[in-house]
């Protein structure tokens, strides 16, 4: 198979991307721009640094980031085995000496003798088939390319989001569901209402609570962008009050009353199994704003999807400009890693080797490669590259984004969580069972 694939940047996902489809026989030039240029938050020259903690998550079947892994497994991800090789001691989780994983990673490509490796700036996009896995911060040159390529507001340079919480975990006796002006009971959004002393106390403690120190080049650039709701109560006891959870054209249901102050709730799908607090993007540690939110009438005992996090972060808006593949349509280019907005480690890798199994593909004139959208990477592929959704913010794998079970026998947390993974095995093994072309050799 003579013609070669560029992959842009040697992160987790151009890493195993490049590994994929160079054990398929795909000639593969590798272009990284560490050592010669890092980035702000790389240290080392190494392919597949992990630029933060040395956690990959849990392990546990029955939960979203361990079936991503399980599911890797079963598609022969290259990259999660140098990660299990490389494991340190961390309870359910896969942790990793990253030296050690690193170093797997780059003895696995400098033995494929099919990769290329250039150690240089993509300043510009390559032409031919391209896959552009440079990361949450991609050079600027490049990035100016993306812009110019997906057009428009498509490239966003920051992350500000707000928490998810599962809906199943949602006092529904207390949230009401209505929009502003209109009747109880209808309307897009849940509604937390708060007393006076209710506010007073959620905001003393919002102000109060802990932050994640930003670096340097996040600060300068961040704040600018966009405020954290912490950073809006601290300019004033009552500014949410006049802003975010303002309770004009609200009326509980169980007062009759227009509430204090009101914390709005959006649905994340139309299965409605996962709600965003609307406009509280936040830059609280994660363990304060689960203290923090769960102050909230209604969220006392909520269990949250995603925390909300402020960082710098270069994404595209993948429902709305790239195809179920994540090729830019009318292109030979095709995204991977967390420029897509699927967020995390394992997340990345798992969009590089699906990146990589659909350039496959399509050099071999097959199908493109689907997930069951019943599968952890499956739902999260469908929910980025769906156009019906909004105001897309990078995301990581969870089971709100998952169907329903379709027997609709209400079940316990641990044992619904158990039952997404059976099914999404199921469903997987029965998929590659009728894609022979995907295997190996
Ligand atoms: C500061 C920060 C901390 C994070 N911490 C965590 C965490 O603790 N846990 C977690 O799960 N996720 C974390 N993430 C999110 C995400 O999982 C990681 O960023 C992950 O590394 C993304 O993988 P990737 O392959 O998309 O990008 P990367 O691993 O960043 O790889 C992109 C590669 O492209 C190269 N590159 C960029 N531009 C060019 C160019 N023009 N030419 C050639 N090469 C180029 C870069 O040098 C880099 O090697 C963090 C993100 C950031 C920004």
């Amino acid at each position: 198979m003579a013609e070669k694939v560029v992959v842009v940047g040697g992160g987790l996902a151009g890493s195993e991307c490049a590994l994929a489809l160079a054990a398929r026989g795909v000639p593969v030039r590798l272009v990284e721009m560490r050592p010669e240029k890092s980035s702000p938050a790389h240290h080392t020259g190494n392919l597949a640094e992990l630029v933060c903690s040395n956690s990959m998550k849990s392990t546990r079947e029955d939960s979203a980031a361990g079936l991503l892994k399980r599911e890797l497994k079963m598609l022969g991800s290259v990259l999660l085995a140098c990660a299990e090789q490389a494991a340190v001691p961390a309870g359910g989780a896969l942790a990793v000496d990253r030296e050690r994983f690193s170093q797997l990673v780059e003895e696995r490509v400098a033995a494929a003798d099919n990769i290329e490796v250039v150690r240089a700036e993509a300043s510009e996009i390559p032409s031919g088939r391209v896959v552009i896995a440079a990361g949450p911060l991609c050079s600027p040159s490049l990035a100016e390319k993306i812009h110019e390529l997906v057009g428009g507001e498509a490239l966003s340079f920051f992350d500000a989001a707000a928490p998810i919480v599962d809906a199943s975990t949602i006092d529904r006796s207390v949230l009401f569901c209505q929009s502003r002006y209109g009747e109880a009971g209808e309307g897009d959004y849940l509604n937390a209402p708060f007393t006076r002393e209710e506010y007073d106390a959620f905001i003393d403690a919002l102000v109060g609570a802990e932050r994640v120190v930003l670096k340097d080049f996040e600060r300068r650039e961040l704040f600018q962008a966009c405020q954290p709701a912490e950073e809006v109560a601290r300019t004033g006891h009552d500014a949410l009050r006049f802003g975010a959870m303002k309770p004009v054209g609200l009326t509980d249901p169980r007062s009759g009353k227009r509430p204090w102050a009101a914390l709005q709730l959006r649905a994340e799908n139309a299965e409605r199994t996962a709600y965003n607090l609307v406009g509280f993007q936040t830059n609280l540690t994660f363990g304060e704003q689960r203290r923090v939110f769960r102050m909230v009438p209604g969220l006392e005992n909520a269990e949250f999807f995603r925390y909300g996090v402020m960082h710098r972060n270069t994404f595209v808006d993948s429902p709305h400009v790239l195809d179920r593949t994540f090729k830019v349509p009318g292109t030979t280019v095709r995204l991977a890693g967390q420029i897509t907005g699927t967020e995390g480690y394992v997340e990345a890798i798992a969009s590089g080797l699906l990146a990589a199994l659909n350039t496959y593909a399509e050099i071999c004139g097959a199908p493109a490669v689907e997930l069951p959208r019943t599968t952890a990477f499956g739902a999260l592929v469908a929910y980025a590259t769906d156009p019906a959704t909004e105001g897309y913010q990078p995301m990581h794998v969870n089971f709100g984004l998952v169907p329903p079970l379709e027997d609709g026998r209400r079940r316990k947390k641990r044992e619904r969580y158990a039952a997404y993974a059976a099914r999404a095995q199921a469903d997987l093994a029965a998929y590659l069972a009728t894609r022979p072309d995907l295997r190996i050799g």
